[in-house]
Order: structure tokens, then C-alpha cells, then sequence
């Protein structure tokens, strides 16, 4: 699939990507109908933050369901949703303290446990 991605200060390009699968239990498959650049995405773009690697543009979201993981009991194929920023897995310490944006299990990519950083 076509995905923009940001490479760091200025750089946006237009690139071929994988197509996502279902990786964990709660993990969702949407096809994005719509979705903008955040302010946090042009703080990567002016330099401001620095881009380790490229990154798709466009966190926050709307789109419909397209395939769910297992443990999705709430959502089925067709459902239209609306994704904000902060993905949050509702059951983590920080989630159980109404924290969601410093949701321990948001995106195991950027973390440690799966060593992309
Ligand atoms: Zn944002
Ligand atoms: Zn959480």
C-alpha cells in the first residue's frame, strides 16, 4: 500500500509499504478514510524532534474496520471509528489511572520490548 512518511526535517514522501496484518490479539485493521497532520507530526517536520527512522503521517484518524484480532469483542468488520492520538489499551496502570496517552501498551513498536528504537 501507498503510505506518506516522514524521513526528517522536510523530507515527505509518498512510499510503498507493507500491508498490515494482525500482529497482536487486540489489534485492528482499518482502511483510513480520512485523516490530517498533527502539530506534533510538523515539530518532526521543522526539525524540532528528531526522526530515528521514517514514520507514516496521519495518527490521528477515521475509517472502517476492515479485519479485527481475536480479542476485539466491540468492533466488527464494516464499523466506521474515529482513532485520536493517544491509542490506549484501557487495562495498564496508566489507562487504570485515567492516563491514557502514557498507555504502556499504545505502540510496541517505539518501545524497547520490541527494539525498533
Ligand atoms: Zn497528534
Ligand atoms: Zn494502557
Amino acid at each position: 500500500m501507498k503510505a506518506a512518511r516522514i524521513h526528517g526535517p522536510k523530507t515527505v514522501t509518498c512510499d510503498n509499504v507493507d500491508d498490515p496484518t494482525i500482529q497482536e490479539g487486540r489489534d485492528i485493521i482499518l482502511k483510513v478514510t480520512a485523516t490530517a497532520i498533527c502539530g506534533s507530526d510538523l515539530h518532526i517536520y521543522s526539525g524540532g524532534l528528531p526522526q530515528p527512522r521514517p514514520m507514516v503521517l496521519g495518527h490521528e484518524f477515521m475509517g472502517i474496520v476492515e479485519e479485527v484480532g481475536p480479542q476485539i469483542k466491540n468492533l466488527k468488520r464494516g464499523d466506521r471509528v474515529v482513532v485520536p492520538f493517544p491509542i490506549a489499551c484501557g487495562h495498564c496502570f496508566f489507562c487504570d489511572h485515567h492516563l491514557p496517552g502514557h498507555c504502556e501498551n499504545s505502540n510496541l513498536n517505539i518501545t524497547a520490548r520490541k527494539g525498533a528504537c
